[in-house]
């Protein structure tokens, strides 16, 4: 009687192992599907990545063996125009690789926390509405036009006022690269009392309903044929995203295809007590900032 219980007890205690096992193997296949996506995703970064890379390189090594051609035939002094207009391409894929390279970098730096935020208690409509009017030319030159608005004159928030403008001139690169001739550029903030609201909103091309929720995903991008209009290596709105959240912030993007896009960046309205005085080390000039944050939108 007592070894029938023990052998009933024994086949019970197999079944569930067996169970488990079979558990534990969904769980296996499972994670795996996922390392494979992974896996795909990372794949598909290194040939963005690699394609983004090369093009710069490729221009400005073409460009030097130009200069060279010009050299040995003596001929520099009879071609200085288009010496000019060959810096200027040298300068801009440099502004490009710059762009890139950093926010590679930055990317690595916010997984590992690393990132170093310079908190400051600044009037962010004034922040706002000065990057605004740093690329007012550079977007007419593009046949946009770019309209700042805003409900309050001064709102006094903690904020690192250098980042918070690597997010607006990325959002304005993307409303820029994806919108056509004629179209426009609408930045405005809002004081919703509890945080500020600062949207980017154009009238471009917009973004399919299946396709907003991954742009925020690093490494993503909606055309991934290397044969698209625009240049980008999918780093930019990851990037975005992380640092608005470094500021406790939200970010999200509506969109309507072939109408427009609009991005909110919601940015809460605490003050800091001891302002973090420190150089992140950047020495680029105001100006130097615009042209490296635009940099990849062809001329
Ligand atoms: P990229 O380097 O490709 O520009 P981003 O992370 O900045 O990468 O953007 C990811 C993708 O989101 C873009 O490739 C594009 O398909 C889409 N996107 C971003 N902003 C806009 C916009 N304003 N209008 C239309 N599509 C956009």
């Amino acid at each position: 009687m007592i070894a029938n219980k023990e052998l009933a007890f024994q086949r019970n205690e197999k079944a569930d192992r067996a169970a488990e096992l079979i558990i534990a193997n969904k769980e296996l296949i499972i994670a795996n599907k996922e390392l494979i996506i992974a896996n795909k995703a990372q794949g598909e970064f290194l040939v963005n990545i690699s394609h983004e890379l090369k093009t710069p390189l490729n221009v400005i090594f073409a460009t030097a063996q130009l200069f060279s051609m010009y050299c040995n035939s003596g001929s520099l002094d009879e071609n200085k125009d288009s010496i000019i207009k060959y810096i200027n391409s040298i300068k801009q894929n440099s502004y490009r690789l710059s762009k890139l390279i950093n926010n590679i970098v930055d990317t690595s730096k916010i997984e590992a926390g690393f990132f170093e935020m310079n908190l400051s208690n600044k009037n962010i409509v004034e922040v706002i509405e000065k990057i605004v009017m740093s690329v007012v030319d550079f977007t007419q030159s593009k046949g946009l036009n770019i309209i700042f608005d805003t409900d309050k004159e001064e709102k006094i928030i903690a904020c690192d006022p250098e980042n918070i403008e690597r997010i607006i001139l990325n959002l304005i690169s993307n409303a820029i690269k994806f919108s056509n001739e004629g179209n426009e550029i609408f930045v405005d903030v809002k004081d919703k009392n509890e945080f500020v609201e600062i949207s980017v909103k154009d009238n471009g091309i917009g973004i399919e309903e299946k396709n907003l929720d991954m742009i925020f995903d690093r490494f993503k991008q909606v055309d991934k044929s290397l044969s698209r209009k625009t240049e980008g290596a999918g780093v930019g709105l990851s990037l975005v995203k992380s640092i608005v959240e470094l500021h406790g912030g939200t970010i999200y993007a509506e969109s309507e295809f072939g109408k427009g896009s609009k991005f909110t960046v919601k940015i809460p309205s605490g003050k800091v007590l001891n302002q973090n005085i420190s150089y992140s080390g950047n020495v680029r000039s105001e100006n130097e900032n615009v042209k490296v944050e635009l940099s990849d939108i062809y001329s």
